[in-house]
C-alpha cells in the first residue's frame, strides 16, 4: 500500500488564483444590444460594406471576421476567455483536443524532424505520432517525462518537446521549469497538455512552457456536451499555427460548441475545487483499503513537478489486488458509468484491463507496463459519500 502522506489540505485553497479565475469568468463588457452572453454568430461567412473593405481587411490593414474556418466572434470569445486564463497573448480553438494537437505540432515539427514525448501521453496522441508521424518521416522518442537527465538525453536536434503533466492513465508528474529550461538552451519549443489541470491549478506559460493545449471536451466544457479543443500561447507562436495547419486542416471549432464551452467555463473555478475535494476523499479512503495496491494520484507523488500544482482534479487511478473480480467490480458500480473522456459532472470509470485491448500493437498502456489492474476514476459532482458506498459495495461484489 501506498505510505506516502497527502500532502494537500483542500482548506488552504488559496483564494487569489480562484479569485483571479472566477472573475475572469464572470465579468464581460457587454455584449450588442447590453446582452450579459454573447451572441452566437451561426454564420459561415461575413460579408463586406464595399471593396475597400474587403481588399483592406484581406491585406491586413483591417480587422473583420472573413469565414468561419478561420475568425468566428463566438469562437474568438472563447479563445480570448482562454488566452486570459493561461496567462497567453492568444489563443486558437479547434473542434476537439486531437485538432488541437496534430495541428499545433505539425506546425512545428516536418519530415525528416523528431521530437520528443513523455511516454504515457494521452492515447490517441500516442496513436498520431505511431500512426500517421511515421508515414510523414517524423520520428517521435518517448522519455519518462519524471526524469530530467532522461529528457535532457533525448532532446539534442529535437524540434519540440510535448509534455502531459499529469500523464494519463499513470498521473506521473513533470517538473515544468526544469525541463523547459533544457528546451529553451537549445531553442526547442515546448507543449503541454494541461487538460488535467486547467488553468485554475495550473498555469504552464508562467513555468517556461511555450504553447499549452487542452481537451476542452472535459473540464473547461464540464458537462460532457461537446468535443473541442484549444492551444495558447505567444501571438507568434499562434500566428505560426495559423499559417502553417490550422486554416488549411480545417479542424475549427464551431460557433455554438463555442458558445456550450463559454457557458462551462463560467462554473470552471467552482466545479475544480470541488472535483478535488471529492477525488481526495476517494483516494484517501482506496489508499487505506486493503483491496487497493496502491493510488495513482499525484497529491502522493514527491515528484518536483508537484510545485507547479495549485489543485488536484478529481481524475486519477489505482491499481487493485490479485482477488479483485475487475469486470465483476465495474458492473457492480452504479454511479461510477462505464465510459471514456472524462471532467464532466457525472462520475466514470475505466478499467485498463478492457483499454490494454484497444489498438493491440500501437498503445502506449501496453508498452509502458501500465498494469491490467489499474483502474482509472473519474470523480464528479455527485455527492462523495454515496460514491464512496457505491465503490465499497462493489468491492464487496468483486471477490473472485
Ligand atoms: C480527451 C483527451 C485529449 C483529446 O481530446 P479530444 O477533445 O477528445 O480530441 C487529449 N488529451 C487528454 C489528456 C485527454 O484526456
Amino acid at each position: 500500500m501506498n505510505e506516502q502522506p497527502n500532502t494537500f489540505d483542500p482548506a488552504s485553497l488559496a483564494s487569489d488564483y480562484l479569485g483571479e479565475a472566477a472573475t475572469l469568468l464572470a465579468h464581460d463588457d457587454p455584449f450588442p444590444g447590453g446582452a450579459v452572453v454573447p451572441p452566437i454568430y451561426q454564420t459561415s461567412l461575413f460579408t463586406f460594406a464595399n471593396y475597400a473593405d474587403m481588399a483592406d481587411t484581406f491585406a491586413g490593414r483591417r480587422k473583420q471576421p472573413i469565414y468561419s474556418r478561420g475568425d468566428n466572434p463566438t469562437v474568438m470569445e472563447f479563445e480570448a476567455r482562454v488566452a486570459a486564463l493561461e496567462g497567453a497573448e492568444a489563443a486558437r480553438g479547434f473542434s476537439s483536443g486531437m485538432a488541437a494537437i496534430s495541428a499545433t505540432v505539425l506546425a512545428f515539427v516536418g519530415a525528416g524532424e523528431r521530437m520528443v514525448a513523455v511516454r504515457n501521453c494521452y492515447g490517441d496522441a500516442y496513436r498520431l505520432f505511431e500512426r500517421l508521424f511515421p508515414r510523414l518521416h517524423i520520428k517521435v522518442d518517448y522519455v519518462d517525462g519524471a526524469d530530467p537527465d532522461a529528457v535532457a538525453a533525448a532532446l539534442p536536434g529535437a524540434k519540440l518537446l510535448y509534455l502531459e503533466s499529469p500523464t494519463s492513465m499513470m498521473f506521473e508528474l513533470q517538473d515544468l521549469e526544469h525541463l523547459t529550461r533544457l528546451a529553451k538552451e537549445q531553442g526547442i519549443v515546448t507543449t503541454i497538455d494541461n487538460s488535467w489541470a486547467t488553468p485554475v491549478f495550473q498555469k504552464p506559460i508562467s513555468h517556461g512552457v511555450d504553447l499549452v493545449l487542452h481537451s476542452a471536451s472535459k473540464y473547461l466544457s464540464g458537462h460532457s456536451d461537446t468535443v473541442a479543443g484549444v492551444v495558447a500561447g505567444s501571438a507568434a507562436h499562434i500566428k505560426h499555427i495559423n499559417e502553417q495547419t490550422y486554416s488549411q486542416l480545417g479542424g475549427k471549432l464551431s460557433p455554438f460548441e463555442g458558445w456550450l464551452l463559454l457557458r462551462g467555463l463560467r462554473t470552471l473555478p467552482l466545479r475544480l475545487p470541488h472535483h478535488m475535494k471529492s477525488g481526495l476523499v476517494i483516494a484517501e479512503r482506496l489508499k487505506a483499503h486493503g483491496k487497493v495496491e496502491r493510488v495513482n494520484h499525484p497529491a502522493y507523488s514527491n515528484h518536483p513537478g508537484k510545485k507547479t500544482l495549485a489543485g488536484y482534479a478529481g481524475l486519477f487511478s489505482f491499481e487493485v489486488t490479485e482477488d479483485v473480480d475487475i469486470p465483476a467490480f465495474v458492473d457492480a458500480l452504479k454511479y461510477f458509468r462505464i465510459g471514456v473522456s472524462w471532467g464532466g459532472h457525472e462520475s466514470l470509470v475505466v478499467p485498463a484491463k478492457a483499454s490494454l485491448e484497444q489498438t493491440p500493437g500501437i498503445n502506449s498502456m501496453a508498452r509502458f507496463g501500465v498494469s491490467p489492474r489499474t483502474i482509472r476514476f473519474n470523480v464528479g459532482l455527485e455527492n462523495v459519500e454515496d460514491l464512496w458506498a457505491d465503490i465499497a459495495q462493489a468491492f464487496d461484489k468483486s471477490k473472485k
